[in-house]
């Protein structure tokens, strides 16, 4: 038997820590009245941009069902390299639609939907793709621009920048067209929502909304119950709204090189 290499080890580690975040969250939201308590523990995405397939190897031999990705140059590259079928890969950067080919020959789901125009390049690759191979249909989550919030509480005086930058997304009230679309597309599979809350403002009011456009979504669409929210700075205040999915990077991998 041979030891775990140091990065094994350290990973291990970031991974224990992130995954007893959670759990005390959780704790914490069974614990509230305001939450509906959902009881499932949510699915951790482990974010392995800028991160060698090496790494994504280490994490699955750590137990790591789930990876996330950015760009689809390198998730492409690296889902080859790694070559594992019981990994699912989540693509959840802003994706143009002549990557959509590329990206529905790996990726289990897409959280980062945010216009028709990306929901068709997505079902006409995937009719080719499930002819091809007979695919599972892809989960889709529609990414929700979250400054709205903002805007308001800077009107009522309270100390937030009026107008933080978005992190992109479909505005709250375009969701619901933009649900019909997905839903009536062969080969794609309405999940949720999802958001990232703006840069340099308390989290709360961002993930609130995110949870308040997930319950109209439900009201048509009951089986769209994913709520895709939270990172390694914020996962805490993702879970306390509802959060079904986590995308966590940093935390578990360590810092990304600052530049490209
Ligand atoms: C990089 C990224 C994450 C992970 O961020 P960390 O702060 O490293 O946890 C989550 N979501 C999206 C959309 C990302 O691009």
């Amino acid at each position: 038997m041979t030891l775990p290499d140091p990065r094994t080890t350290e990973l291990a580690q970031h991974l224990g820590a992130v995954r007893e975040r959670i759990e005390t969250a959780m704790a914490a939201r069974q614990a509230s009245t305001v939450a509906d308590a959902a009881a499932a523990p949510p699915t951790l995405i482990v974010v392995t941009k800028f991160h060698p397939a090496a790494d994504v190897l280490r994490l699955r031999s750590l137990g790591v069902a789930d990876v996330g990705e950015n760009r689809d140059q390198e998730a492409a590259a690296k889902a080859a390299e790694v070559a594992v079928t019981d990994l699912r890969w989540h693509f959840i950067g802003q994706l143009q639609s002549n990557k959509a080919k590329s990206v529905v020959g790996y990726a289990h789901s897409v959280h980062s939907i945010d216009r028709v125009s990306v929901a068709t390049a997505l079902g006409k690759a995937m009719a080719r793709q499930q002819e091809t191979d007979g695919r599972a249909d892809l989960q889709c989550f529609i990414q929700v621009e979250l400054t709205d919030p903002y805007a308001s509480l800077a009107a009522e005086g309270h100390d937030v920048p009026a107008g933080p930058s978005g992190r992109g997304g479909a505005s709250p009230s375009s969701v619901l067209q933009l649900a019909e679309h997905i839903a009536g597309t062969p080969g794609l599979m309405l999940a949720g929502v999802m958001g990232v809350a703006p840069l340099g403002v308390t989290p709360g009011p961002a993930f609130e909304l995110l949870a308040n456009v997930s319950a109209q979504l439900r009201s048509t669409h009951p089986g769209a119950t994913g709520i895709s929210a939270g990172m390694s700075h914020d996962l805490e205040a993702a879970l306390a709204a509802g959060a079904t999915h986590l995308r966590v990077g940093s935390d578990i991998l360590g810092p990304r090189p600052a530049v490209l």
